[in-house]
């Protein structure tokens, strides 16, 4: 679905992408008073197209086929409401002290995101599923210390599985639910069209011009395009440093069959495990990968050897390591990316596998074998101290960034609750810069 609002003149502010950093920010703003403009590159999809495993073919970049120059897939979703649409709705603060290191302060702004969206610390154990609860009970009489992932999803609404499919009920928050609002406090909205750089006179931004050459004013403009769309745009804008190196959070599914525990219909990662996240820089959790995921890894994605295993993956549980990167790679002029992933980056991922394995052995799975890495949280690409100071406003006056590319250094943990507090950090900001009044 297209939208195209009757445009004004000029903007008080323009927000470029409408994930949850974006969204957020521009409910946050029209509650205020302020003008805006919300452009995003992605198509309005209708919600009948959510749920089902051709989902994310529509949602996703690239039908899903994103990778970087060595083949590694990242996922990212193309769509009013951001990546967030395909997310499993997981909820982890960041990294103790990950913000407060660059000079900023985010800890108010995490409790006020958590609220907002609604975040369940105690999701139900029927809709978690009773298969991944017997994991977290033979996992957790081995010592480990797995607990229910908090999730952004209405329990009400929710019926227990979808989440990256697009979610089939509406139960999960995304970028979406605050970009509905904004509409309803009177921001504009364009969807299907693609900023491609800030316009700047004498140092200062006055607007932005989309690929088709129309061109857009206002006298703020806050890049929230994601950790791969917004440096593309600031190189664009002459800040050729953008995207200099970035983090994706690369992850591995370790597989095991066991038909009686197949978590394949439970809810996507239900169930964590984050003790080794400070000492190890990995978090375990129970998912699997789509249909369409799986066989994109195991083809595209470089993993013939289990191509052949496709037809079990309804037997299947699986545990996923998930790490922290180095910082690293490089964005390019033309968008192609590279991120060879480090040795300190494999032996992360190795030794959460070598946990998945104790686990799903356990647990009587036969036929175990892991998955080629896979990554779905690029970010770090103009980090907050470096690439723009610590009100998020990069060199270019009034031309600011507000999503994971601002983030100081990789997450290593879901991301959508850091990126909603941002939005709230973004709009105090510019509350006292624009003079207006605070959203009640
Ligand atoms: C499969 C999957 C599962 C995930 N699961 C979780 C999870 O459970 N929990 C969690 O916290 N995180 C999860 N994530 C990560 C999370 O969704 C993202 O990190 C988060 O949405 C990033 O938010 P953002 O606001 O920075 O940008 P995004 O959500 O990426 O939004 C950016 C928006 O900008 C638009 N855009 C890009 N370029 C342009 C341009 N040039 N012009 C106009 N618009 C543009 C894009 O279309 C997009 O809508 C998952 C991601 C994926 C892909």
């Amino acid at each position: 679905m297209k939208f195209k609002a009757k445009l004004k003149k000029e903007y008080d502010i323009i927000v470029v992408g409408t994930g949850p950093a974006g969204g957020t920010l521009a409910e946050q703003m029209s509650r205020m008073g302020a003008s805006v403009l919300m452009i995003e590159k992605g198509a309005y999809h209708p919600k009948w197209i959510m749920g089902n495993q051709v989902s994310p073919a529509f949602i996703a970049d690239k039908m899903g086929f994103l990778s970087t120059r060595e083949g590694l897939t990242v996922a990212r979703g193309i769509t009013v409401g951001g990546s967030a649409v395909l997310s499993c709705g997981s909820a982890l603060p960041p990294y103790p002290g990950m913000f407060e290191k660059a000079g900023v302060d985010i800890n108010e702004e995490v409790k006020m995101a958590h609220d907002y969206m609604g975040v369940d610390e105690d999701f139900p154990d029927h809709l978690i599923g009773k298969n991944q609860m017997h994991i977290m009970e033979i996992a957790n009489s081995m010592g480990y210390e797995f607990r229910k992932m908090p999730k952004f999803i209405n329990r009400e609404k929710c019926k227990g599985e979808g989440c990256m499919k697009g979610c089939p009920t509406g139960a999960k928050w995304s970028g979406r639910v605050p970009v509905e609002k904004a509409l309803e406090n009177g921001a504009h909205l364009v969807t299907c069209a693609e900023v491609t750089r800030a316009i700047e006179v004498k140092g200062e931004v006055v607007g932005v011009e989309t690929k088709n050459g129309d061109k857009i004013y206002g006298n703020t403009v806050v890049l929230a395009a994601g950790g791969l769309g917004t440096p593309m745009i600031l190189k664009k804008s002459g800040i050729s440093e953008a995207g200099d190196k970035f983090g994706f959070d690369p992850l591995l599914f370790t597989y095991g069959y066991n038909k009686d525990i197949t978590t394949v219909k439970d809810l996507d990662m239900g169930i964590v495990c984050d003790n080794y996240m400070i000492s190890d820089g990995f978090v375990l959790s129970t998912v699997m990968d789509t249909l369409g995921s799986f066989i994109l890894s195991a083809t595209a994605g470089g993993g013939w050897s289990y191509l052949h295993k496709t037809h079990k993956l309804g037997k299947a549980v699986s545990i996923m390591t998930k790490i922290k990167d180095d910082l690293g790679g490089k964005i390019y002029d033309d968008g192609t990316f590279s991120k060879p992933l480090t040795d300190n980056d494999w032996n992360k991922l190795k030794k959460g596998e070598v946990h998945a394995i104790k686990i799903l052995k356990a647990a009587g799975c036969r036929d175990i074998f892991s998955t080629k890495p896979f990554a779905s949280h690029p970010c770090a690409s103009v980090r907050i101290g470096e690439n723009v100071d610590t009100n998020m406003e990069s060199r270019i006056k009034n031309l600011f960034v507000c999503d994971t590319a601002a983030f100081p250094e990789p997450m290593g943990v879901p991301c959508v609750l850091t990126c909603t507090a941002l939005g709230f950090k973004m709009a105090d900001i510019l509350k006292e810069r624009l003079g207006l009044q605070k959203a009640i």
